[in-house]
């Protein structure tokens, strides 16, 4: 492919991945409330005023209404740019790694955004983010390899096994976490979504995950208990977003795990 093709795709691919993130916006709000994510259309939660659509281009309309709505001046939270830019982030560079393939990993990575968000906000992980992660990765498990004209059993056996070590483990953890603490150690949701990390990375990925998620989930724990100045060990933290955060390390640099397990060699 020439350059300017590549590099004319790459710049769009961060503008589709933009505007995906600015739906998924629409859907960390609406969705844990019960609301359609269609209607009503986008309006002011302040002064109800609707979002006019050139009011709604990602990132730039936000960065040329400087974070207000235009007609009551109420501050819009920042996160909506934040999650924007990391739509364009992530889809662009799912195009820099893995070229034609990106758009299966687009779907998962708008999986993880809502997801991630949603947990953060409700602690709660949506079953379809979950259940709907593990079943795509299945359902590409088999088309895959049907496309490409070999055999589907092997990519259906390398999922499966990845989303019951994903699930097992979890649910292991869970299980004991809960008879040592005698409290829920871990949400359901959390198993479930280590689930659909295995049915999409396989069993290295949720290895992978467990280990960085641990490792990230420690520092964000300590980082919002100095925040909130809320010592203790009930202090709850959502896990969801320390998963997806380790399994997009995994998907775009994989050599970390042979770095990780080189120390043990
Ligand atoms: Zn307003």
């Amino acid at each position: 492919m020439s350059s300017s093709l590549n590099n004319l795709i790459a710049a769009w691919s961060f503008y589709f991945g933009a505007v995906i993130a600015s739906f998924l916006n629409v859907v960390i709000w609406r969705v844990p409330r019960g609301e359609s994510v269609v209607r009503p259309p986008s309006h002011c939660p302040k002064c109800d005023a609707p979002i006019k659509w050139y009011q709604n281009l990602p990132i730039v309309s936000y960065l040329w209404l400087r974070g207000k709505c235009a007609k009551c001046h109420a501050p819009i939270s920042p996160r909506y740019l934040l999650v924007e830019i990391l739509g364009g982030v992530l889809f662009w560079g799912a195009w820099l790694k893995f070229g034609l393939d990106a758009p299966i990993l687009w779907v998962w990575f708008s999986l993880m955004i809502v997801g991630s968000f949603i947990d953060f906000d409700h602690h709660l992980l949506p079953d379809f983010v979950t259940i709907g992660g593990m079943a795509y990765g299945l359902v590409l498990s088999v088309a895959i390899p049907l496309i490409a004209g070999v055999s589907p059993w092997a990519g259906l056996g390398w999922s499966l096994v990845g989303a019951a070590s994903g699930l097992g483990i979890m649910w292991l953890i869970r299980f004991l976490g809960g008879r040592a603490f005698k409290r829920e150690a871990m949400g359901m949701g959390d198993v479930l979504l280590m689930g659909a990390v295995g049915s999409m990375t396989g069993w290295p990925g949720v290895l992978f995950a467990l280990v960085v998620s641990s490792f990230l989930g420690s520092l964000g724990g300590l980082a919002a208990m100095a925040v909130s100045r809320k010592w203790g060990r009930n202090f709850e933290i959502p896990y969801g977003p320390y998963i997806c955060l380790a399994n997009l390390i995994y998907i775009f640099f994989p050599e970390t795990m042979d770095w990780y397990l080189r120390l043990f060699r």
